[in-house]
């Protein structure tokens, strides 16, 4: 069985391939495949107000394009001072064009003045599964934490240096990715469809 994981995002398919399960349950083997295999293939744009539509908005799309069943996610971090910014907006927080530094260093800015216990965040990922036929499926997975006052760890992407595990006072730039993977808002989303993956005709 081929399954699209519909990122073009190398750092995030070897997550998510390192995630999702190797065979179905009858003991058929599952294939994984990129964006990057389907170079003519563009995603419509994110368009949704929620990271439930902005899943499925790309799962649909890519599943209908190319006749595969589809796996997508969007995520976002929910920052408790901020009422839940950046949200769906994470990606494009500092601006259309931001880079991960830029974003970064809007979140530091954004929080300046305010202690650890204030810097409540949480990653929030939703996964969908969909088929050719336009059904689809989705799943939430959270992780919560705190906003930490500069970069630590050198692993990870994204906001993963600024993000201290709740509980712990490591950064998720400072987890393997076993680690990560072990507690991650994108793993608890993608292990719950991995079970519908396991048993899919
Ligand atoms: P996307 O929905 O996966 O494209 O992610 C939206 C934004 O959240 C991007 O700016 C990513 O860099 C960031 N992001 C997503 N997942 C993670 C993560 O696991 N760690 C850190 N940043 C992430």
């Amino acid at each position: 069985m081929k399954i699209l994981i519909a990122t073009g995002n190398p750092h995030k398919f070897k997550e998510l391939s390192a995630i999702l399960p190797k065979k179905q349950n009858s003991g058929e083997k599952i294939e994984y495949v990129s964006l990057a295999d389907f170079k003519g293939l563009n995603l419509p744009p994110e368009t949704g107000s929620t990271l439930e539509e902005n899943a499925a908005i790309k799962a649909v799309y890519a599943a209908k394009q190319t006749g595969l069943p589809v796996v997508a996610d969007d995520t976002g971090l929910e920052v408790a001072p901020l009422d839940g910014r950046p949200g769906v907006h994470t990606a494009r927080y500092a601006g259309e064009h931001a880079d991960t530094d830029e974003n970064n260093r809007k979140l530091l800015a954004e929080l300046d003045g305010l202690l650890l216990h204030q810097r409540k965040a949480t990653f929030h990922t939703v996964a969908c599964l969909a088929l050719p036929s336009g059904q689809h499926l989705t799943f939430d997975g959270r992780l919560d934490g705190y906003i930490g006052f500069g970069y630590r760890g050198e692993n990870g992407f994204g906001y993963d240096p600024l993000f201290i595990v709740k509980d712990t006072t490591q950064t998720l730039a400072e987890l393997t990715d076993k680690e990560k993977n072990a507690i991650s808002h994108r793993a608890k989303a993608f292990g719950q469809l991995s079970e519908k993956l396991k048993i899919l005709k």
